[in-house]
């Protein structure tokens, strides 16, 4: 694919650099623009300059997922070009008012995180958000909604597959014989953290992250892509072998999380979290339990765990 280069777009957040991925086959087309920062807008605006374009020419602006370090910057670029923006139906809502998901979050996990154990004096700071980390990212309103099948021109046909697990509303954009632009659905170095969330279609509800990842990894599993272009890292070379990785990764996890209830259960996924995470600062605790409760989840599609729930609070243990 020669009409397309990344730029590698600076975040405040812990996972680096994002990239910004740049199609100029017909118009230009910004895969993931980056979080609303002066440092990252300068930094796609020089990237963009140095193959002789401008921010004012961005036609579309493709939204792989609804996490702000991706998407933070979509609507000041949209308002200085006039560019489209475009995600996935489950990710409008979230897109068009974050503030207000961050609250249907808040809302949900506070209590929910509180029956799986957490101690009450830890939940506050759990689900809060650091109060300076909204100010990279904008609202946006989505002007097309994409689907899983639908084919956005961007000079070459990328097809969208739906990809949810690490956020709904996730999407990979597929340019068949190509290349795969995975978004966080897929990295080459760090293995995509199944975060829960509140569900698209009921928000009292929460998803189920890890079973619905798993599911969606599948999907692109032996797709006509020789190289994915992640959203965070270098390029995956072997994107059959890293989806391999992750499965296995994850089955291992599963059979750890198996041993330590057989071992110690019956107890709460937040005692399983200190057993396989010892020592997580506050601020990981709700990665980390989500990977937890998502394994849980796992053995529990399995039939290989009893639960029961006694004032309040949810326990697990090995079936049988
Ligand atoms: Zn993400
Ligand atoms: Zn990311």
């Amino acid at each position: 694919m020669d009409d397309c280069y990344r730029i590698r777009v600076p975040t405040p957040f812990a996972v680096g650099r994002v990239n910004c991925y740049v199609l100029h086959g017909d118009g230009l087309t910004l895969v993931d623009p980056g979080p609303a920062s002066e440092d990252s807008r300068e930094a796609l605006a020089e990237g963009l300059a140095e193959e002789g374009h401008e921010l004012s020419d961005v036609d579309r602006v493709l939204v792989t997922h609804p996490h702000m370090d991706h998407f933070g910057d979509a609507a000041a670029i949209a308002a200085e070009s006039g560019a489209e923006v475009c995600a996935h139906t489950d990710a409008v809502e979230w897109l068009a008012d974050p503030d207000a998901q961050f609250e249907r979050e808040q809302e949900l996990f506070e209590p929910f995180l509180v029956s799986m154990g957490l101690p009450e004096r830890l939940s506050d700071t759990v689900i809060s958000l650091p109060e300076t980390y909204r100010d990279f990212r904008d609202p946006v309103t989505v002007d097309r909604e994409l689907e899983e099948g639908d084919v956005v021109d961007a000079g070459i046909d990328l097809e969208v597959i739906h990809t949810p697990g690490h956020a709904p509303g996730s999407v990979c954009f597929l340019a068949a014989g190509e290349a795969i632009f995975t978004g966080d659905h897929l990295l080459g170095h760090i293995s995509p953290n199944p975060l829960l969330t509140t569900r698209p279609d009921d928000p009292t509800e929460r998803t189920r992250s890890l079973p619905d990842y798993l599911d969606a990894l599948e999907k692109i599993q032996g797709i006509d892509a020789p190289v994915g272009r992640p959203g965070h890292g270098d390029p995956v070379t072997d994107v059959d072998g890293r989806v391999a990785e992750i499965i296995e990764h994850h089955r291992e996890r599963e059979e750890r999380v198996a041993n330590i209830l057989a071992a110690e259960g019956p107890m709460t996924a937040y005692d399983v979290t200190q057993e396989l995470f010892p020592d997580l600062p506050a601020t990981e605790l709700f990665p980390g339990m989500s990977e937890t409760i998502g394994h849980l989840d796992l053995l529990e599609d399995e039939d290989r765990v009893a639960i029961e729930e006694a004032d309040g609070v949810v326990t697990y243990d090995l079936a049988g």
